[in-house]
């Protein structure tokens, strides 16, 4: 699993942001060891295959995400974009990274609602190393807009784009590119990155129609593919994502209940730049058997 990716021409703020030279060897590398399969075909032989299989995927849906697709043609890697559509709020940033630029303006340290975040291994914390993201992330939308919107205000000069154009989410035009190449399937990753399981049914049946009915006009092919923004979800929303026409789920941590008939979950390894590759492998491998 992949978030952001990065060219090199703007500073990387975030640990979910890969440079794209980066994910060319990490997938090089991937591709000697595994066979690397679109992720509805690694869902049908999972289970049967004792050959190394694995499929990439990446969330978001970020326009920085159309630098991946050199990278996949160059491979012929296969790989599924999770795309949030927040269009249909009106927005184009998404919060959690509204929230990692607005921190990265304010400086060595923020205090969100009278918690202190200090900024450590460039990664504000507070002193029981939870990060803003996940400290406010049961607030309503509106509240954390609001709270972003402050942190942004009045700090220091930068001299990227405004904090609320850094990080824009695809528009029709760049989900497009994507689904012309033959090797990307489009999913959908909800709207507004909200975390389902907090959600009531009301609220994530919208999440689910709405983001799949958006992403099926744009690129003209069913979107069966569903990741749950922050792995959040519950039997409930399993369920309900199935009742919506989703056949294949992606979480972060599969939670321990049986899934529904008539789809497939999975849980999913992320990627991330703090650890050094070689450090991420050991852990992936564990990841994938744990028994080994
Ligand atoms: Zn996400």
């Amino acid at each position: 699993m992949y978030h952001n990716l990065n060219n090199g021409k703007v500073p990387r703020i975030q640990l979910r942001e890969h440079h794209v030279q980066d994910l060319y060897r990490q997938l090089h590398f991937l591709k000697k060891h595994f066979t690397l399969l679109p992720l509805r075909e690694w869902f049908e032989v999972r289970n049967s295959t004792r050959s190394p299989v694995a499929a990439i995927t990446f969330d978001d849906g970020l326009v920085n995400n159309l630098l991946a697709l050199p990278v996949l043609e160059s491979l012929n890697v296969p790989a599924t974009y999770f795309v949030c559509t927040p269009s249909l709020r009106g927005e184009s940033v998404l919060w959690p990274d509204a929230l990692d630029v607005a921190c990265h303006l304010a400086g060595d340290f923020v205090d969100l609602l009278g918690t202190r975040f200090e900024r450590r291994g460039g990664i504000h914390m507070n002193d029981t190393g939870i990060r803003p993201a996940h400290f406010i992330k049961h607030l309503t939308p509106e509240e954390r807009w609001r709270l972003i919107d402050g942190l942004s205000n009045g700090t220091r000069p930068w001299t990227l784009p405004p904090w609320n154009q850094h990080f824009p989410v695809m528009d029709a035009a760049g989900v497009r590119a994507l689904a012309a190449s033959s090797l990307v399937e489009i999913g959908s990753h909800g709207i507004a990155h909200q975390n389902l399981a907090h959600l009531v049914d009301e609220e994530v049946l919208h999440e689910l129609r709405a983001s799949k009915s958006l992403l099926e006009s744009w690129t003209g092919s069913l979107v069966l593919s569903y990741a749950f923004a922050d792995g959040s979800y519950n039997e409930r929303t399993a369920l309900l994502a199935r009742d919506c026409g989703y056949r294949y789920l992606c979480a972060v941590v599969p939670q321990p209940y049986a899934v529904p008939d008539g789809i497939e979950l999975t849980g999913r390894y992320g990627f991330y730049r703090d650890r050094h590759w070689t450090g991420q492998l050991h852990a992936f491998f564990r990841y994938i058997a744990p028994s080994a």
